[in-house]
């Protein structure tokens, strides 16, 4: 799993004081003239745009000239994320340099989530990982990843802070979206004091906290109100599956969303109206994202590990948040999924 050049943590421990100087060291030994990338994980959502928005605006402070970001497929950014300062250091992924002198990964639990840009990792001078999945597959040359970290933001700022940039609101504004997506606006476990301790220091900036929970959560077309009406009415539930902790789930197909001309990311919302469901501890939704491809969003509320059942199946992600990308129809997805259940389960 995670562990540095160096030698690196035992499992799950967390970056030492070893890999922190290493990425301090990376960045501050870059020449004036350096070009520095910025990456990303495929479908980027709130953790891995704002952290890396939030941590590119850092760079620039540090006076960092030659820097873009970029995330793999096509390079249309959201629209609930649109507005994230530092946006415009977003680049298409075929116009990001080739062989940057520093790559710097966010959000990325493996290489498999880099899609085309998986390369630059080799090709770059040096290859810097933040992130926090505890599925993480130990990926370049320099490795901040701590599983306990709420948010990839969480180890974003630890590095800015150790290479002494000061917080503003631009800075503040990616970090904030990240760390209250990946807490489900400080719901969820990963929720401790220190995350409380962060958000204040990043709301002290000045960032509006509702105005961009309204942009970021709350707003969606009116397309999107009705599709979600369809795809949650026809949801199921499996009250037996899991050994009777019981699974819910529902699907959307390309033609669900063309029928209300909707864009895809509506989708990512969608698990939240399901999982809410008091009979089932498991709750899935399945999004087609090609043509017998299903992009699979997993939720546990403690009596499962969904990280090892999307594992199983190709994926990862987090104990009670985890994802894979499923082939073949939608009832074979499910049957998978349902077939690694009972192995999943935690102890109670
Ligand atoms: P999502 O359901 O897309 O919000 O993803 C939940 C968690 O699972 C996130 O931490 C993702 O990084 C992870 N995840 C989702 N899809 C995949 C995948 N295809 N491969 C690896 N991890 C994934
Ligand atoms: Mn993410
Ligand atoms: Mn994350």
């Amino acid at each position: 799993m995670t562990g540095s050049a160096e030698g690196g943590p035992p499992d799950g421990a967390g970056p030492t004081d070893t890999d922190w100087a290493a990425a301090v060291a990376a960045v501050r030994g870059l020449p004036a003239t350096a070009r520095v990338l910025l990456i990303c994980h495929v479908n980027p959502d709130g953790d891995a745009l704002g952290s890396m928005l939030g941590f590119g605006l850092g760079l620039r402070r540090l006076g960092v000239r030659q820097l873009q970001a970029t995330f793999p497929g096509p390079p249309e950014v959201p629209e609930p994320f649109r507005w994230l300062p530092g946006s415009d250091l977003l680049v298409a992924q075929d116009d990001a340099y080739p062989d940057p002198d520093l790559v710097i990964c966010f959000d990325a639990a493996s290489e498999s989530r880099l899609g085309d840009l998986v390369d630059r990792l080799d090709k770059a001078g040096t290859a810097l990982v933040l992130d926090h999945h505890a599925s993480n597959t130990g990926f370049g040359a320099i490795q901040l990843v701590d599983p306990h970290a709420a948010a990839t933001s969480v180890v974003a700022l630890g590095l800015l802070d150790r290479l002494g940039v000061t917080l503003d609101a631009d800075i503040a504004a990616g970090l904030y979206v990240a760390l209250s997506t990946d807490t489900g606006s400080f719901r969820f476990e990963a929720t401790t004091p220190a995350v409380h301790e962060m958000a204040a220091r990043l709301l002290a900036t000045g960032i509006r906290p509702g105005e961009i929970s309204r942009k970021i959560f709350d707003t969606r077309p009116f397309g999107a109100v009705r599709l979600f009406g369809e795809v949650v009415g026809r949801a199921r539930l499996e009250p037996a599956a899991a050994a009777g902790r019981g699974l819910v789930w529902t699907y959307a197909t390309r033609e669900d969303l063309a029928r209300h001309d909707q864009p895809a990311y509506v989708l990512e919302a969608l698990i939240d109206s399901v999982r809410c469901t008091a009979e089932a501890d498991v709750s899935c939704v399945v999004k087609q994202s090609g043509d017998a491809e299903w992009a699979v969003s997993l939720r546990s509320k403690g009596a499962v590990d969904v990280s090892r059942v999307a594992m199983a199946l190709g994926g990862g992600g987090h104990r009670f948040a985890a994802g894979f990308t499923g082939r073949g129809t939608v009832d074979e997805v499910v049957e998978r999924i349902r077939a690694k259940l009972p192995g999943a389960l935690l102890p109670a």
